[in-house]
């Protein structure tokens, strides 16, 4: 499978370079060369990496990051043609995977990307997510635009059992049985009072609709 890159570069120049480089050694590439355009087109989530220069006109390419951020984990590698400490600290603070700096050679862009993707590649093992809401399960932490949310082994088991079949409606049954275990003794309603807990924590708190009731039949986790 090809994987898809997004360049977001207003030197038209340099931006039909890398392209050419990069489709080369088979990825696919589209271009984009203003931050308002590039913003648009990363938020599509078609894509396995972005590259996105700093100086951009519309939008800076720190505040591109800084939005799509808000709901993707998609790899960002950033571009910049100065070679300030500055930017490189403010990039990578802002939830940058890497970054590069101006002029590069191809060989070293090529080699960056590589890394990037492999490591999206073992972050996504480990990483669920809907709209705003990222899960990383080895590390027990779930977070909302950013923001952590601290939740209990209960409520953190159950809110992975929906996100592992996002989209899908789970009944009350089946939730118990995958998050309380066959064995469980008590009432149903037990998953209607802790999915109680986790629209508190998440929907309530942060003002979104995740987990919706499906009258009759249970719940889902999607977005809006
Ligand atoms: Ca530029």
């Amino acid at each position: 499978m090809e994987e898809r890159i997004l360049l977001i570069e207003d030197e038209e120049k340099l931006a039909r370079m890398v392209e050419m480089e990069l489709k080369y050694e088979g990825y696919q590439v589209e271009k984009a060369f203003d931050g308002r355009t590039g913003l648009e087109r990363a938020r599509s989530g078609s894509f396995d990496l972005i590259l996105l220069d700093i100086m951009l006109p519309q939008l800076s390419g720190m505040e591109v990051l800084r939005r799509l951020r808000r709901d993707s984990q998609v790899p960002v590698i950033m571009l910049t043609a100065r070679d300030s400490v500055m930017d490189k600290v403010s990039g990578l603070d802002s939830g940058a995977d890497d970054y590069i700096t101006k002029p590069f050679a191809i060989e070293e862009l090529l080699a960056r990307i590589r890394a990037a993707l492999r490591n999206r590649g073992s972050r996504e093992g480990q990483s669920l997510s809907v709209g705003p809401l990222v899960m990383e399960v080895e590390r027990h932490r779930v977070t909302i635009r950013g923001q952590e949310v601290e939740l209990t082994k209960k409520e953190f088991d159950l809110l992975r059992q929906l996100l592992e079949n996002k989209g899908r409606v789970l009944s009350r049954e089946s939730l118990l049985d995958s998050v309380w275990g066959f064995d469980f003794v008590g009432e149903t309603n037990s998953v209607d009072v802790y999915i109680r807990f986790l629209r508190t924590k998440l929907d309530e708190a942060f003002g979104v609709k995740l987990i919706h009731t499906v009258r009759g039949v249970g719940y889902v986790i999607r977005e809006e």
